[in-house]
């Protein structure tokens, strides 16, 4: 508890007292009365944060300790990207806001960009906590001094300043209600030094629920309705803003009633399971391409899908989605409806039981289906036939094929790099929602190592599985550390083909005799024996039959475990 020479002024003020009242009315008051630090703390425990990640330094150190004390449980990172990755990862994964990060001050800041980035362009939620200097001291060449509202403006929903002890509960409040309500997003709350040591009455204020919807559009609905029961071929794609109210019930409803295919982006994977017969991934392009109907759910028609371009122009679009200005984006619609998509769901569902019994094309597609599932099953031999050969180094494919025979369904898998993410599209199955990771809409390489450790303090049961190229491993790899630290038994696997992915193609781009290896590492790097160094198990695999006894070992150590496999540099990509 703090000590305040203020609050002995106030209770001196109050004459008429008995110096024991005085002492007494003095301590009462010490008691309501906390420090910006631990107003911090006891706000994020009301707001039910459960993991606050960081690195602790000035002046946020004292943060980070009241927050121990709270029973929040502290991460302590080696990089602040890191942390935000972690942290908004966490947020995914448990559907709501579980966790925060926290930055001390300056670069420590600027460090934590990529990982805000990432949360603003998959539409996840992430609040960061930034150290400020007092502002009084502005401009005087203060250490680490850095003005971060005017940095994040345009990275972030809302970006604060707080400068006032007494501001941090309802700010606090207030950023978890932004980064959660309609399209998730980061948050970023520059806390100056002032505001931390200053003192406070501990209290938390109501929040209302961050979910509070338009009126979801009836007529839309209705039209909707109408355009799915009488589609000859609709699809549906699954995307995976369905994470944040979860209506995968009601899409298993509408696609298993209507015998309508769907297809899933990336991170969508596993809002229905991917052997689901309905599921037509292996063949997105030629369903999308024939298509009448298309029903966009919690997917945006970005890169992703090509924007749009696999949809035929004459084709009729139905897009839902809770962020009014993504409506139409990119694509002309039939029908946008703006709201929840577990609620436009609900409505649908019912509007559509009205009028099935008027018509329903659902019976008349039964060729469609047989020329999808002959296309289907020709694609997925193709990839399997691909994924068997026994050549060494080891393809990518090869090495996925080993790690998907052994790993459980319920595994939450990581996945980060290009080859090996390619590899893993095509041959890694995914069967519950929210299961998957990989670089997500803006690609980023780094995220498959911090995602997995907050995969892994989330569902601490479930097996969590990172598989990384060696590139996208570099950028967090000493966060194997904080795995071994913080008891994450997490597994990393390292598809290490010596460098970026597409070795072939970049290195054409220099002339033959060039003497220096850019775009290739140095053959040979022992990955695993950062994670032995650290006291952790490591595993080096340079053959496809040793994956199997690799893993078993490192499941039966009890420890993270670093998986180093040798993978041709030179495969072709995945195709
Ligand atoms: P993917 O990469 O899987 O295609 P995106 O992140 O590109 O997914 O798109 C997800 C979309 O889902 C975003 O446009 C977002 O606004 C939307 N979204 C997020 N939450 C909801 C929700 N509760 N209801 C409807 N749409 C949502």
């Amino acid at each position: 508890m703090h000590t305040s020479a203020n609050h002995e002024q106030i209770a001196s003020r109050l004459s008429g007292l008995s110096p024991q009242q005085r002492q007494l009315l003095t301590q009462r008051l010490q008691k309501k009365m906390v420090n910006g630090h631990t107003a911090i703390a006891q706000t994020l425990k009301r707001l039910k944060v459960t993991h606050v990640y960081g690195i602790s330094g000035t002046p946020i150190d004292e943060t980070l300790a009241a927050i121990a004390q709270e029973g929040i449980r502290p991460i302590g990172v080696h990089d602040q990207q890191a942390a935000t990755l972690m942290s908004t990862a966490q947020n995914y994964i448990t559907g709501r806001l579980t966790s925060v990060a926290i930055c001390s001050a300056g670069p420590a800041i600027t460090n934590a960009t990529t990982g805000i980035l990432v949360a603003k362009d998959n539409g996840w939620p992430l609040v960061v906590l930034g150290g400020r200097r007092s502002l009084k001291m502005q401009g005087m060449g203060c250490f680490q001094d850095l003005d971060a509202v005017n940095l994040f403006q345009s990275l972030t929903k809302y970006v604060g300043l707080v400068d006032s002890t007494k501001q941090i509960p309802i700010a606090l409040a207030q950023a978890v209600q932004i980064a959660m309500s309609g399209r998730p997003g980061p948050v970023y709350l520059d806390i100056t030094e002032d505001a931390l040591k200053g003192d406070t009455i501990a209290s938390c204020p109501e929040l209302v629920s961050p979910q509070s919807f338009p009126g979801i559009d009836g007529d839309a609905i209705e039209q909707a309705a109408k355009l799915l029961l009488t589609a000859k071929h609709p699809a549906v794609i699954l995307g995976k803003g369905l994470r944040w109210s979860a209506p995968y019930a009601e899409v298993r409803q509408l696609v298993e009633d209507l015998q309508i295919p769907f297809v899933t982006s990336p991170m969508g994977r596993g809002s229905l399971p991917d052997d689901h017969p309905l599921c037509y991934n292996a063949v997105r392009s030629l369903l999308l391409s024939q298509a009448d109907l298309v029903l966009l759910l919690g997917a945006r028609l970005d890169w992703t899908f090509r924007y749009g371009a696999e949809i035929p122009a004459t084709a009729k679009l139905i897009q839902v989605d809770i962020h009014a200005p993504e409506i139409g984006h990119n694509i002309p619609l039939a029908v946008g409806i703006v709201g929840d998509v577990k609620q436009v769901l609900q409505q649908l569902l019912t509007q559509l039981d009205r009028q099935r019994p008027v018509s329903n094309c659902s019976g008349v597609r039964a060729e469609w289906f047989r020329q999808l599932d002959r296309q289907r099953q020709q694609t997925l031999m193709g990839w399997e036939i691909g994924a068997q050969a026994e050549k060494l180094p080891m393809s990518p494919q090869r090495l996925i094929a080993a790690i998907r025979d052994e790993i459980p369904k319920d595994a939450i898998c990581a996945i980060d790099g290009n080859v090996i993410l390619a590899a893993a599209q095509q041959l890694l199955p995914s069967y519950l929602p929210a299961s998957r990771f990989t670089p997500g809409t803006n690609g980023c390489m780094g995220v498959g190592v911090p995602f997995g450790i907050a995969a892994k303090l989330a569902y601490p049961d479930r097996p969590v599985i990172v598989i990384t190229g060696d590139l996208a491993f570099g950028f967090n790899a000493m966060e194997l550390e904080t795995a071994v630290r913080l008891k994450i038994p997490a597994i990393f696997i390292i598809a290490n083909n010596e460098g970026h992915g597409i070795a072939m193609r970049y290195s054409n781009l220099y002339p033959k005799d060039y003497p220096d290896r850019v775009t290739m590492f140095q053959p040979n790097i022992r990955y695993e024996q950062i994670m032995t160094a650290c006291g952790g198990h490591g595993e080096f695999v340079d053959h496809p039959h040793q994956i199997k006894a690799a893993l078993a070992r490192s499941i039966a150590s009890g420890l993270p475990a670093c998986i180093n496999v040798a993978i041709d540099p030179f495969a072709p990509y995945p195709q």
